[in-house]
């Protein structure tokens, strides 16, 4: 029996998860291996510049990376663009967005 939440195995018999309180289920849950692309948030901001200068860091770097909330919508609403990479790029990427947006931030 599995926790549809957390994943964790439990002994026949037991129909709830200790941690989460969710009732088991037969088959575990699919694992994120190769499914799911998790990314990590790197840069927020509303400048579109700052924003786009990233881009072209990480692009150079040749580090994945997508952005989220780039279009009009999210503009109107103020909304900051999110700059995010893969969690093991993270440490590079920053380092490299470091060395070239230092000094350049509002806050
Ligand atoms: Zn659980």
């Amino acid at each position: 029996m599995f926790c549809p939440k957390c994943g964790v195995e439990f002994v026949e018999g037991i129909t709830t998860c200790s941690d989460c309180g969710l009732e088991l289920e037969v088959e575990p849950p699919p694992t994120p291996e190769g499914k799911f692309v998790e990314w990590v948030t790197i840069l927020a901001d509303r400048n579109y510049g700052r924003t786009g200068l990233a881009e072209s860091i990480l692009q150079a770097e040749g580090i994945e990376y997508v952005t989220e909330g780039d279009n009009t919508r999210w503009t109107e609403l103020n909304e900051p663009v999110r700059v995010c990479v893969h969690p093991e790029d993270v440490e590079r990427a920053k380092k490299k967005l470091d060395e070239l947006l230092v000094g350049d931030q509002e806050e």
